[in-house]
């Protein structure tokens, strides 16, 4: 299966604010999209759907193979611990906790022992290039780290798709190339990445961009996928 299947979706608020009409997209595995747009067009509302934070109006959503219409609350959250990664604006780190221990908190639902989880935690540092790192507190650690921390967080758990909003959006140009060069190394390695931005120099530099307008995508564009193959 895709790991993202989206079937003519729509979102409507309130009953009369269309934030998508119509939207198919699907993505496979291994791809690195950049999902853009100006503000307003539906983006988040879109990362809602991706991200089984919210269900469609209508039309049919499917993650990693499950139609989300079928699943309970319940399963949902499920299915978003082990299949999805997020990676927001703000870090949202814990404070008085290490590096390490951020990262090995997001791996709690896994029910293993503490002693595995910070071993893998570790290793996701290390994908990071935060192996030196691992005993930082996020108050010691530059924004740019603290933001890889944060995708090492969401990738510890090898989750077929990593979701990243705006993720350079509270950097600066330097750190966030940084934390784009993570993840095109992740990409790299094979995990599949979408990434939602206004920035048109981060679409350019993913190699499938997805344009949203209106709640609508408006352009669908790279690396000879183009449409992605059904
Ligand atoms: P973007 O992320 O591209 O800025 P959004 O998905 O946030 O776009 O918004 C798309 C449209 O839906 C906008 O018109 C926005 O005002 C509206 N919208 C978004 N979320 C809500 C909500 N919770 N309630 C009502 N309208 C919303
Ligand atoms: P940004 O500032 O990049 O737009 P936010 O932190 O405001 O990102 O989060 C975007 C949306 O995702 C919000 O509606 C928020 O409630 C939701 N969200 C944030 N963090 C998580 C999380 N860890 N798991 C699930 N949903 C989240």
């Amino acid at each position: 299966p895709y790991v993202v299947e989206l079937r003519d979706v729509t979102k409507l608020y309130n009953g009369h604010v269309q934030a998508l009409r119509g939207v198919d997209l699907t993505v496979g595995h291994g791809e690195l999209v950049a999902i853009v747009g100006p503000s307003g067009s539906g983006k988040s509302t879109l990362l809602h759907m991706i991200g089984t934070l919210d269900r469609p109006t209508t039309g049919v959503v499917r993650i990693a193979g499950r139609d989300v219409a079928e699943l309970s609350d319940r399963e949902l959250s499920a299915l978003r611990a082990r299949h999805l990664g997020f990676v927001f604006q703000q870090f949202h780190l814990s404070p008085g906790v290490t590096a390490l221990d951020n990262v090995a908190d997001g791996l709690l639902y896994t029910g293993v022992a503490l002693r595995s989880r910070r071993e893998r935690a570790a290793a996701a540092l290390e994908r990071v290039g935060l192996g030196h790192r691992l005993g930082h507190r996020p108050n010691q650690l530059s924004g740019g780290e603290q933001q890889r921390v944060a995708v090492a967080r969401a990738v510890a758990g090898d989750p077929p798709l990593l979701l990243a909003d705006e993720p350079t959006g509270n950097l600066d140009s330097a750190a966030g190339t940084e934390v784009l060069r993570v993840l095109r190394d992740l990409h790299a390695a094979g995990t599949t990445i979408a990434v939602i931005t206004h920035d048109a120099e981060i679409a350019e530099w993913c190699p499938r961009q997805v344009r949203v307008r209106d709640g609508q995508i408006i352009a669908d564009r790279g690396d000879g996928r183009e449409p992605p193959a059904e």
